[in-house]
């Protein structure tokens, strides 16, 4: 037996679930995105301890709150942040240099001019484009410590990983609480905590790029993060095209790389939350190398054709209605 009910800020004693637990939910906006968590406890406590606890991080991170540290970073080039900042810019970084660049929180000015942030889309001139590329570059990037100085002319923006760390904080919160049965969606970012409630393990859809009320196929997993990256997550339309968020830092415009969505599944959220941002910008041959030459994750990407590839240690887990193709470790 098991019900959902979900009203916006509030948690909610739902029915029993036959395991001596309740079902218990809390839904939030923040960190510009709807947040749903559902969790199996004898009471909802550990829930409260989430929301504040997300609230803290969007408030740190956020690159337009004034008391926040990224907006300390970008006002001011160079700023002593606490450690928690300097270690997810370090993460940050280190995906930079695993990716050859595809990842870069550097590339917030120009994101800005396409209006990604505030939300007035518009197509901004090459001569914009390069003026901004011409300041960034993750490589640029000193962290002495918990000092970080970047050019004068860079900012940074934490939204493509951001997420994924708030994540894998909310299932700290939930283990230190002896929550053993949660599931959590974070926009794009779902993580699962142990096992259902009936003992099985979760089954988490990943959105169809063409229509999103469907999934294309379901992945079968526990204590484990599945994130997807997608240009229909968030784009505008304007002379006919259609320009989305995902930046490729070559060029300063929206990736064009033949993907409609990349789905890292990995114990990380912050890492799978970095991944699939930065393989969408790679493209499939590149990030089947990087996956080759890599054991942490495991993907599934949709191309713009609709064509589905999973990578092999998805085989056993991954269902689907639809055709697809296993790429294999060996070439
Ligand atoms: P995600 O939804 O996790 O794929 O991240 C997309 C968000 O990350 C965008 O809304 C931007 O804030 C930021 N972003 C866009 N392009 C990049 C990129 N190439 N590297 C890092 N962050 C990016
Ligand atoms: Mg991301």
């Amino acid at each position: 037996m098991r019900k959902i009910c979900l009203i916006a800020g509030a948690a909610l004693c739902l029915t029993l679930c036959g395991c001596g637990k309740r079902e218990y939910t809390q839904s939030l906006f923040a960190m510009d995105t709807v947040m749903n968590f559902t969790i199996y406890a004898e009471n909802d406590a550990a829930l409260s301890d989430v929301k504040t606890e997300i609230e803290r991080m969007d408030a740190l991170l956020d690159r337009g709150n004034e008391n926040g540290e990224i907006y300390a970073v970008n006002k001011n080039k160079t700023a002593e942040v606490s450690a928690e900042t300097a270690d997810l810019i370090r993460a940050a970084v280190e995906i930079s240099e695993k990716t050859d660049g595809a990842f870069d929180i550097s590339m917030a000015a120009v994101s800005d001019l396409w209006g990604f942030y505030g939300g007035n889309f518009r197509v901004p001139a090459d001569s914009e484009l390069q003026t901004a590329l011409s300041g960034a570059g993750y490589e640029k990037i000193r962290l002495d410590g918990n000092k970080i100085t970047i050019p004068q002319n860079a900012a940074i923006d934490l939204g493509g990983i951001g997420k994924g760390c708030a994540s894998d904080r909310a299932a700290d919160i939930l283990k230190n609480s002896g929550v053993k049965s949660a599931v959590m969606s974070l926009g794009g970012n779902v993580y699962t905590l142990g096992k259902r409630p009936d003992g099985e393990e979760w089954k988490i859809g990943i959105a169809d790029p063409r229509d999103t009320s469907s999934v294309i196929g379901t992945v079968k997993v526990s204590d484990t993060a599945v994130v997807t990256s997608g240009g229909y997550q968030r784009f505008f339309e304007s002379g006919g095209r259609t320009y989305h968020h995902i930046i490729d830092p070559a060029t300063g415009k929206s990736a064009e790389s033949g993907l409609s969505s990349v789905t890292i599944v990995s114990k990380s959220s912050t890492s799978a939350d970095g991944l699939s941002t930065a393989l969408f910008v790679k493209g499939l041959e590149d990030s089947v190398r990087l996956w080759r030459e890599n054991g942490e994750f495991e993907a599934v990407f949709v191309t713009s054709d609709g064509g589905i590839f999973i990578t092999e240690g998805l085989s056993d887990t991954f269902e689907t209605e639809r055709g697809y193709e296993i790429i294999k470790r060996g070439i």
